[in-house]
């Protein structure tokens, strides 16, 4: 078979080859703490669930707008409006079938080859895979270890914009970090973007999945909504990430090309679920907050346990499901050289799933620290004492 040499340069999500590596392992019957997948093991709330069956008998099984349906899209710009304290309207709003499509579709929409491409690294693994599939220079920037939590390294990314930068791709509340810009951070990276006329994609997956304070948007700062175009999903906030929903929110001539390419690649999103949006939306909010709780539960148990280990260093972040661990020291005392190694023995040793610092981004020059992705979404208190307790006896021992 002879493949499109285009495709040497399409990534993957490299996580997924961690959760065959652990089914494999299941399947011999070692059993599994899966630490390793951001998937939930809540279920969707009952409310979102009854009315997905509800539009189905309606009879919401056909095609519908490739825009997705205009209840949903209304619902969805009041909805964002209220959060980002800007104002959007229905045509500001594509639907999508989950929040990943709008990183490949804001790249197609506003990219052209050989044009530069900010993104974050270590960060979700698709931004690098997507820019380079599209042929655009993925341009990394960095984050560092801070007092309370990663820093992001804006001298650094200031550095590296060049007269060919045009996009800027930001996960504030970010994948793997945790880390959360500070309203000086935030104000900073508009400022660049304003100055250097680049266009943004505000990747905010985990904008709702906080437990303190107030999520904030570099898409609200002044002059920025008009360059920004904001990934929604309901995957998180609902506990949806099989049902495949979420959006592209920005100005009307990219969602308007956004739009265009849904015609190309699925005609619309599924018709039934966009109106068990709508009850996500506007109906009882018991759901969300109870999923929020159960999160806020399992981090604040990893941490503390992660923390207790000889050689690990965690941060305690406020958003997102996900811990970034420096298990530098952890790494020397067992005599491996990185984290992937540590990740695959323990992995092997104990049943416990991590990542490593590899599966989020191609590994930069100068790095000196060593980390493990924790992410607690998919598994319950009991299991992530008992997990993470093997974890400190094998770190320990
Ligand atoms: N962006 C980030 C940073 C993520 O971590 C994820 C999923 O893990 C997504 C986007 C896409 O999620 P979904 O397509 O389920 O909305």
């Amino acid at each position: 078979m002879r493949l499109a040499e285009h495709l040497t340069s399409l990534g993957t999500e490299t996580a997924f080859a961690v959760s065959a590596e652990a089914a494999a392992l299941a399947a011999k019957g070692q059993k599994i703490y899966p630490f390793h997948l951001g998937d939930m093991n809540i279920t969707t709330p009952d409310n979102v669930i009854e009315a997905a069956i509800a539009a189905m008998k309606a009879g919401k099984t056909g095609y519908c707008p490739n825009y997705g349906i205009p209840q949903l899209r209304e619902a969805l710009a009041d909805d964002v409006s209220r959060s980002h304290g800007v104002k959007y309207a229905m045509e500001n709003v594509a639907i999508q079938p989950g929040g990943k499509p709008t990183i490949s579709k804001f790249i197609m929409a506003l990219m052209n080859p050989g044009d530069e491409v900010l993104y974050p690294n270590p960060g979700y693994p698709i931004y690098e895979s997507q820019i380079e599939f599209h042929g655009g220079v993925a341009v990394p920037y960095s984050y560092r270890e801070g007092e309370t939590n990663f820093e992001l390294q804006l001298d650094e990314l200031e550095a590296s914009i060049t007269p060919k930068t045009r996009l800027l791709v930001v996960n504030d509340l970010q994948n793997p970090m945790g880390a959360e810009a500070t309203e000086e951070e935030l104000a900073r990276l508009a400022k660049l973007a304003i100055e250097h006329d680049l266009y943004v994609l505000c990747d905010e997956a985990y904008f709702d999945i906080r437990y303190e304070g107030q999520s904030k948007s570099l898409a609200s700062l002044p002059g920025m909504q008009e360059r920004s175009v904001i990934l929604y999903t309901f995957s998180k906030k609902f506990a949806m990430t099989g049902w495949r929903l979420g959006a592209s929110v920005g100005p009307k001539e990219v969602i308007d090309a956004i739009a265009r390419l849904n015609v190309n690649d699925e005609s619309c999103s599924n018709h039934f679920i966009q109106y068990a949006a709508i009850e996500g939306l506007q109906g009882d909010q018991s759901g969300p907050q109870k999923i929020l709780g159960i999160l806020k539960e399992r981090r604040d148990t990893a941490v503390d346990i992660l923390n207790s280990i000889d050689g690990i260093r965690c941060f305690k972040p406020n958003a997102t499901f996900y811990l970034f661990f420096n298990c530098t020291g952890a790494m020397k005392k067992k005599g491996f050289d990185n984290s992937e190694e540590l990740r695959k023995a323990v992995l092997k040793e104990t049943g416990v799933s991590f990542c490593a610092r590899m599966h989020f981004g191609r590994p930069l020059p100068g790095e000196t620290e060593h980390y493990l992705r924790l992410a607690y979404s998919g598994i319950d208190v009991d299991q992530i004492q008992e997990g993470l307790g093997e974890f400190k006896k094998y770190v320990e021992a």
